[in-house]
C-alpha cells in the first residue's frame, strides 16, 4: 500500500511535469472507486494547475479556480506522467491531458482510491481532512505534543502511533521501524512511556519517514514510481518482517506478535 513516502515521492516526481500546466480534457474510463470520481468531473477542462501539494496521504492539486483534485491512492494506486499516445494501461481509470503531449494518468487495480473535485475554497475542512492529526515534520509534532496526545492512552504505544489523529503517516512499516529506533517495545502501554521516550520516539518517527522520502520510498507490490518505474529502493529494516532472524544490532532473536489486528515485530533486548 503507497505510504506517506510513497506519496511524497509522487508528489515530488509529478510536480515539476503537471505545475503551471493547463488541463485540456479530462478522461475517465471508470468512475467506481472507493467514492465515486464526479460525473461533471469535465468541468475542470481548461483550468491551470496552480500548486500541487500532501496532507497525511492525500495529494492535493489546486486549480486555477480555487477548486481542488483531491487524489487518494488506496491500496494500489498511482499517478504517472505519459505521453498521450501510448496505449492504455489496464485499470488506467482517470487521464488529464495536460500540454506538450503529456497525460497524468491515475491506475488503481483495486480501485480504493479516490479521486475527487472539491469546490470549497479551504480543502482542509473537507471531512476527509478535517479530523487529521499534525504532519510528521511539522513544528507541531513535537515531543510535548506527543507526550499529551497519548496521555490518556491506555492502549498499546504502536496503536497510538498509528492512529491519524495523532500524527499521520505513520504505517505499520514504520511504526515498528520507529519504535525499534527509540528503544521502545511495540507493546508498552502509551500512557507509560515517559518524556525521554516521547523525545526519542518523535525524532524517530522523522527520521525512518525522512529516509524513506529521501530514498524514493520503499519497495511496494503495485506501486509505480510517476515515472513509470517501479518502486526501485527497500529501506534497510530492522525489525519489520523480519520475525526469528537475529537482531542487526545486538543479535536477539526477533519477536513477533499481532497488535491491533497488525504484525508487530520487535528485539527483545534493544527494544524494553
Ligand atoms: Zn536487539
Amino acid at each position: 500500500m503507497p505510504e506517506l513516502p510513497e506519496v511524497e515521492t509522487t508528489l515530488r516526481g509529478i510536480s515539476p511535469h503537471v505545475l503551471g500546466q493547463r488541463i485540456a480534457e479530462v478522461i475517465v474510463r471508470r468512475f467506481d472507486l472507493r467514492q465515486p470520481i464526479p460525473s461533471d468531473l469535465a468541468e475542470i477542462e481548461g483550468l491551470e494547475i496552480t500548486s500541487v501539494s500532501r496532507r497525511s496521504k492525500y495529494l492535493l492539486v489546486q486549480l486555477s479556480d480555487g477548486s481542488h483534485l483531491l487524489i487518494h491512492l488506496g491500496m494500489s494506486g498511482s499517478l504517472r506522467l505519459t505521453d498521450t499516445a501510448e496505449a492504455w494501461k489496464k485499470h488506467d481509470h482517470v487521464a488529464l491531458t495536460l500540454g506538450a503531449g503529456k497525460q497524468l494518468r491515475f491506475h488503481d487495480p483495486r480501485r480504493f482510491g479516490i479521486f475527487l473535485h472539491l469546490k470549497e475554497k479551504d480543502p482542509t475542512q473537507h471531512p476527509l481532512l478535517a479530523l487529521l492529526g499534525p504532519e510528521p515534520f511539522d513544528e507541531a509534532f513535537s515531543a510535548n505534543y506527543l507526550m499529551q496526545a497519548i496521555q490518556q492512552r491506555s492502549a498499546a504505544i504502536k496503536n497510538v502511533i498509528m492512529d491519524a489523529k495523532v500524527v499521520v503517516g505513520v504505517g505499520n512499516i514504520y511504526a515498528s521501524e520507529a519504535l525499534f529506533r527509540a528503544g521502545i517495545s511495540p507493546r508498552r502501554k502509551a500512557n507509560r512511556l515517559r518524556l525521554l521516550d516521547a523525545e526519542r520516539l518523535a525524532s524517530s518517527i522523522q527520521e525512518v519517514l525522512r529516509e524513506a522520502i529521501d530514498q524514493g520510498g520503499t519497495t511496494l507490490r503495485d506501486f509505480l514510481n510517476s515515472d513509470g518505474q517501479p518502486g526501485y529502493f527497500k529501506q534497510r529494516l530492522f525489525v519489520y518482517d523480519r520475525k526469528g532472524q537475529p537482531c542487526r544490532t545486538c543479535d536477539e532473536t526477533i519477536r513477533h506478535c499481532v497488535i491491533g489486528q497488525r504484525s508487530s515485530y520487535w528485539c527483545p533486548r534493544c527494544q524494553k
